[in-house]
């Protein structure tokens, strides 16, 4: 059966390129029906972020991701554990690691090393002006028993080397990069143990693959050059190894390391912007995999069915956030209106546009009590235009504010003039006022521009009915603003705009 995990080092938000870890590992698995782990790799002191467990799995679980095994988060918000093969942090499984630190040690295939820190500085400098790659030159790895036995009787700090074997060749077939070889020569003697006794992210990590029977470790590029001292610790322990497979590197659109400085980074950005989940991990799916053709919208079900390993590339995966929008526009138009109203209602209230009180709503600048309905149709309005649902408030934030604050200026069409802009609008007016309220529809308020555009030429017409209603240059077709609107506040906001023209003239 396949087991597979996602082993973050909590660092306080969730990286994009981790999630995106996190999702070919649970294709995989989901794919081949077998398991997903979540392990915490917490081992680094220097590191520790109070709340980044639950931060990083919330971030997750608001994903709408699951994992069978692991740590998870129940409806208070506490960390909870399941599975068999626990526990699922690498602290609380401390002496696990020492015992096998020591098996190794006891068997000759690690060694205790007292260099101090400005002993190693050293050695460094010294490589580096020999234009040497920088390693532990193993003078600890020839110390006899007698000297290593007298120096831990006098309590001289150390760390736990492993003795890499002087050469060899190590062949992996990776899932991804196929036949990958490394020579034992290049290889350093990498820390096992650190001196404050916690366990490196070698010894742990490949001690808890075996013990949790992970089948497969898919993870990123970057962790290539481990694979040797990994496979050095497996072989050590007679273990077998488990398939590996790395996953491409996320890049900026100029080919650099996705970094902090060129962007968002953090996953639980995206969705506080209003990318939706779902679009989101479409997103990620398609950074490195492809399935074949040039299909790109998949739900997660079609991914979990389409996704193979095979079809993973080793070149880098360009984040490009204009198809990232588009993904997202896609979405946000095959959502029904009342959800996405939903799901706008967090933005509007942010931007202090509306109040709600229990499963009352209020427009925040004038008190009126709204109806979600009301809301659904203005949302309705900006659905077809919508990349990401922080865009809301500014799109709509006309519906919202009472006294419309823009340049009278703009209220002129072109070549056009004050005194015939006044004159359009109250023609406008006057013929809109023959509408009652309840025949105040889009379609003929549309007719009654289209008749009037005919006579006074379109722009006139429409351009300073636009600008008087939203006291913007752009929008949704102003007919449709002006029913959602309602009759008397779009009568209301031209006799704002006729007075501010007055003033003009
Ligand atoms: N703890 C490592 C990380 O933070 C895990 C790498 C792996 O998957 O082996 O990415």
């Amino acid at each position: 059966m396949v087991r597979v995990r996602f082993a973050p080092s909590p660092t306080g938000y969730l990286h994009v390129g981790s999630l995106r870890t996190f999702l070919f590992n649970w294709l995989f698995a989901r794919h081949y029906k077998g398991k997903m782990l979540l392990r915490i790799e917490d081992t680094d002191q220097k590191r520790y972020v109070s709340g980044a467990v639950e931060s990083l799995i919330k971030t997750l679980q608001d994903f709408g991701l699951d994992w069978d095994e692991g740590p998870y988060l129940d409806k208070k918000e506490q960390i909870k554990e399941m599975g068999k093969v626990g526990p699922y942090f690498q602290t609380q499984r401390l002496d696990i690691y020492k015992n096998f630190a020591q098996k190794l040690i006891d068997e000759g295939n690690a060694y205790y090393c007292f260099c101090t820190e400005q002993e190693l500085d050293k050695m460094r400098e010294k490589q580096t002006a020999k234009k040497l790659p920088p390693m532990y030159d193993e003078r600890c790895r020839r110390l006899n028993k007698e000297e290593v036995a007298l120096r831990l009787r006098s309590g001289q700090p150390y760390v736990i080397r492993l003795k890499i074997p002087e050469q060899g060749i190590v062949k992996i077939k990776d899932l991804i990069r196929n036949d990958i070889e490394f020579n034992y020569r290049d290889v350093d003697d990498a820390v096992i143990i650190k001196s404050d006794g916690f366990p490196t992210y070698h010894l742990a990590n490949v001690i808890d693959d075996h013990l949790m029977n992970i089948t497969h470790v898919l993870r990123a590029e970057e962790w290539i050059s481990s694979v040797p001292k990994h496979v050095f610790i497996y072989q050590s322990f007679g273990w077998d190894l488990p398939r590996f497979g790395h996953v491409p590197l996320l890049l900026n659109p100029d080919r650099s390391k996705l970094s902090k400085r060129q962007g968002d980074v953090a996953a639980e950005d995206y969705l506080a912007k209003g990318y939706l989940p779902e679009a989101f991990l479409n997103f990620l799916a398609l950074l490195g995999w492809n399935p074949g053709d040039n299909r790109e919208i998949f739900s997660l079900k079609e991914l979990i069915k389409e996704f193979s390993i095979e079809k993973v590339q080793k070149a880098g995966a360009i984040f490009n956030l204009e198809k990232l929008d588009w993904m997202n526009g896609c979405y946000i138009r095959k959502k029904n209106t009342e959800e996405l109203t939903r799901l706008c209602l967090p933005y509007l209230i942010n931007a202090d546009f509306i109040r709600q009180d229990g499963s009352q709503i209020f427009i925040k600048s004038s008190g009126i009590k709204i109806d979600i309905k009301w809301l659904s149709k203005i949302i309705k309005l900006e659905q077809e235009r919508l990349k990401v649902l922080n865009d809301i408030p500014e799109k709509t934030k006309f519906f919202f504010i009472k006294e419309l604050n823009y340049d009278p200026q703009i209220l002129i069409w072109k070549k056009s003039d004050v005194a015939t802009t006044k004159s359009n609008l109250e023609l406008i007016k006057n013929n809109l006022n023959k509408l009652s309220s309840n025949n105040f529809k889009a379609q003929n308020v549309q007719n009654i521009l289209n008749c009037l555009g005919k006579d006074r030429g379109v722009g006139d017409i429409f351009w300073p009915f636009r600008v008087a209603l939203t006291g913007e240059k752009s929008s949704p077709p102003p007919a449709e603003i002006a029913e959602v609107l309602g009759f008397s506040e779009a009568i209301r906001r031209i006799d704002l705009a006729l007075d501010k023209l007055n003033l003009m003239s």
